[in-house]
């Protein structure tokens, strides 16, 4: 029974953890609700800004109220024996490799349905509420439809073939099944933009005129081929407003959504790309995609050694049969268990791209201005409601981008270098 105690201690750390964060951010939020901090207050009204704080907080308790549906969906598939009753009638029902795919589709579809009623709540209510939400209701059930089955399409055949390697290459199959799996995600990655993104949205080539002209002049300066200039039509879900890149090699595209836009000025516009071409030129995707190779491959030798563990199995609540989709079984284990022993790496990950984006933000404003830079952010956090007074501890650990003031205060100090 040790396994089965380190696994209830590791979550209940990392839940108290990610509740703790939240209250606190919800704590500091509601504490700067009542003035818009002083180096907004020219651009950003009180008004605003206080939509921002309902809105952050209200995502926040919405995230704590995930954390404990996500605590009893675990429980309920592991130590509460939900995973065994499915097994039950799974190895039953079918045999050796079919009986593990039948096992995934089965917990897959269960966890889908779960994850349902929030993400409903999430967009006709809350993102409803605040006026972002411009989805209709049978886009989001056309969604869900086609997430499962393009999930199924592409999730399938590389599982079954995983699946295959786990029992018939030996104790060496770790490292086969990671460069399968590893292939086939830069394979995803280059088919990403020409064929599965147009499975959800409709890209139309950006028009010619003065907005695409200065984008091209942008790239020519800064020795950017790519495949093309898109307008993805974002603004049939939510008036959330991107831009970015997808793609690898030729295939690369880069995408502004319609909402983004349509908001933002030429100046603007350019600035917000020559931040996004920082990224690429200080090859940030390239250093994110060695990252995720070697973080995977460690998961794949430890999965290796667990797969075959009969402890591993029983201490989670599942006797293993290892005839009929035991290798599946450990899979699924895996994946539900792991987030819960990685949490103390994801500040590691939160720090390095926010470094990432310092580093392309000096991009930026050597290769346009930097107040251009500076004016697009602030009507991006006013747009999209983004809180500019994060709780620090909370924002250390999860965000990706530096909190606003921090970010405008390192651009406005490059503008008074040059
Ligand atoms: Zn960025």
């Amino acid at each position: 029974m040790v396994f089965t105690e380190v696994f209830v201690v590791a979550v209940v750390l990392s839940v108290s953890l990610r509740l703790y964060l939240a209250s606190r951010q919800v704590r500091h939020i509601a504490m700067n609700r009542a003035q818009v901090p002083a180096e907004f207050r020219d651009q950003i009204s009180l008004q605003d800004h206080q939509k921002a704080a309902d809105y952050s907080i209200a995502k926040t308790r919405l995230g704590m109220i995930n954390v404990f549906i996500e605590v009893l969906v675990l429980m309920g598939f592991t130590l509460l024996g939900g995973l065994q009753w499915i097994q039950s009638f799974t190895s039953t029902s079918a045999e050796g490799i079919l009986a593990g795919l039948l096992l995934i589709a089965v917990v897959g579809l269960i966890s889908s349905v779960i994850d349902l009623p929030l993400s409903y709540y999430k967009q006709f209510v809350l993102e409803e509420r605040f006026g972002f939400n411009r989805m209709k209701k049978s886009l989001f059930v056309g969604d869900w439809l086609k997430g499962l089955l393009v999930g199924a399409l592409i999730g399938g055949p590389l599982i079954f073939a995983v699946l295959y390697l786990m029992r018939e290459a030996g104790q060496q199959w770790w490292i086969y099944a990671w460069a399968l799996w590893f292939g086939f995600s830069l394979l995803l990655m280059w088919l990403f933009p020409t064929v599965i993104a147009p499975i959800f949205n409709k890209f139309t080539p950006l028009e010619d005129g003065a907005t695409r002209q200065r984008i091209l002049s942008l790239l020519q300066r800064c020795g950017f081929n790519s495949n093309g200039l898109f307008v993805m039509d974002g603004s049939k879900r939510s008036s959330h407003g991107n831009a970015y890149f997808s793609g690898m090699g030729k295939a690369k595209r880069i995408v502004f959504f319609d909402t983004l836009l349509s908001r933002l000025n030429d100046d603007q516009i350019e600035a917000v790309l020559a931040h996004e071409l920082g990224h690429f030129k200080k090859k940030h995707i390239l250093k994110h995609l060695v990252f995720s190779g070697v973080g995977s491959l460690v998961m794949f030798f430890v999965l290796g050694l667990l797969a075959n563990t009969p402890w591993f199995f029983t201490e989670l609540g599942v006797n293993p049969d290892f005839a009929n989709g035991a290798q599946a079984m450990a899979l699924v284990l895996f994946m539900m268990v792991l987030p819960y022993f990685t949490f103390p790496i994801r500040p590691v990950m939160s720090w390095m791209s926010r470094k990432h984006e310092f580093e392309a933000d000096a991009y930026a404003a050597q290769q346009s201005a930097p107040q251009h830079l500076v004016s697009a952010l602030v009507k991006l956090y006013q747009d999209n409601a983004s809180t500019l007074t994060p709780d620090p501890l909370h924002s250390a650990f999860y965000d990706s981008h530096p909190p606003a003031s921090i970010r405008i205060n390192r651009l406005n100090s490059l503008q008074g270098a040059q």
